[in-house]
């Protein structure tokens, strides 16, 4: 079998367990939901991780960021349940200042043990812009970076982070990961089936959205532009590692 044959549309039967980490309560929804719909209905067990609980997410809504946390965890529970993702897992970390520190990284080995996925879906760290008209957000850069590290070498690895063997968390290989976002794609999922999926649970963000007119409209010129490059309708794209 050909390790990095680009342009898959599907993953592996034998990849059965996806762990999706993102820095914010909606980044998932924004550009990997498509494909997280169409794992779940595959069958496959669904777990995201969100390193922030988006308490910086608007000043609009709430007077503070301490109300808005319980908010935003709800809302992000209620769009994992739309995808049919099993569990959301929260650390807590403060919004608009995450970096990749050693703490972050046993935090997410921890979470990486504990689930033991067989791919790992995160946001690509070495992108500091999109276009002409997006920075891309520290703490999204923050977070993949310290979640390629997690995957390699510290899940893997029994000496590092032994604090975690003494919590009973045995090392873990991940598989593959999917890097999202990523400038140089090689891989396509074909999200034609559950792009209403990912727009229901994006939608659920309302305290981000408002009513989220735009929702469709944007995501769906997302997907053609990925789909495009695959000769698909509708995609969403992503850098394939197999480790
Ligand atoms: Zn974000």
């Amino acid at each position: 079998m050909r390790r990095s044959a680009p342009g898959h549309h599907a993953l592996g039967e034998a990849l059965r367990t996806i762990l999706c980490i993102a820095a914010h309560p909606d980044d998932n929804e924004h550009v990997i939901a498509g494909s997280v719909a169409r794992w779940a209905r595959e069958g496959r067990d669904v777990v995201f991780c969100l390193v922030t609980s988006g308490g910086a997410g608007t000043n609009e809504h709430t007077p503070d960021s301490a109300g808005l946390i319980p908010i935003r965890e709800r809302e992000c529970r209620e769009a994992a349940r739309i995808l049919g993702v099993r569990e959301a897992v929260f650390l807590n970390y403060q919004d608009g200042v995450v970096e990749p520190t050693l703490e972050l990284r046993r935090d997410l080995t921890r979470v990486i043990r504990r689930h033991r996925p067989d791919v790992v879906v995160c946001g690509d760290p070495t992108v500091r812009w999109y276009g002409s008209d997006y920075l891309n957000h520290p703490d999204h850069r923050a977070v993949a970076s310290a979640a390629l590290d997690a995957v390699f070498p510290s899940a893997e690895t029994r000496a590092i982070f032994p604090e975690l063997l003494t919590e009973g968390l045995a090392p873990h290989k991940v598989k593959q990961v999917l890097i999202a976002g990523s400038l140089e794609p090689d891989t396509w999922i074909d999200i034609g089936d559950t792009f209403d999926v990912k727009c229901a649970a994006l939608r659920a963000h309302v305290s981000q959205l408002g009513a989220g007119e735009w929702v469709e409209d944007v995501l769906r010129a997302w997907a053609e532009r990925d789909g495009k490059r695959a000769g698909l309708k509708l995609a969403e794209a992503f850098r394939r590692m197999v480790l």
